[in-house]
């Protein structure tokens, strides 16, 4: 697996809208857009923060995946977004290698980025987005 770098970290949070002046008006980050992604169910929030994003996510139903994280856990870091390029020979890859993935195909992200997950419990409890960028 070559990772490229930390493409971004994902947070969950109850709000965008109250989240976001930490970001912006605190730490000052630049926000590159928000978009809504049907497939999660949430709506995004990306901010620049150096090489990396922030990925802020807010559940668009109760049943989405965020909202169920959100109610388990309260709101924070949900997941570590890894650059990497082909995704879905990397995804072969570590998968001879043992670990699961949480579906077998990439799916559009956020931005139009291909996305997957591994499953935590492959990987000590961590989170980890395989991410691929066009361009
Ligand atoms: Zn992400």
């Amino acid at each position: 697996m070559m990772v490229k770098k930390i493409d971004h970290i994902g947070i969950a949070v109850r709000s965008l809208e109250k989240a976001l002046p930490f970001y912006t008006d605190i730490l000052k980050l630049p926000l590159l857009g928000m978009e809504e992604v049907e497939s999660e169910r949430v709506k995004v929030a990306f901010l620049q923060a150096g090489n990396a994003k922030i990925e802020l996510l807010e559940p668009t139903s109760a049943g989405s995946p965020i909202a169920q994280f959100i109610e388990k856990r309260g709101e924070g870091i949900h997941h570590i977004a890894l650059g990497i390029d082909s995704i879905e020979a990397r995804m072969k890859e570590i998968k001879e290698q043992g670990i699961r993935m949480i579906q077998d195909e990439p799916k559009i992200g956020a931005g139009g980025a291909l996305v997957a997950f591994m499953h935590p419990k492959s990987t000590g409890g961590v989170l980890y987005e395989l991410c691929e960028r066009k361009g």
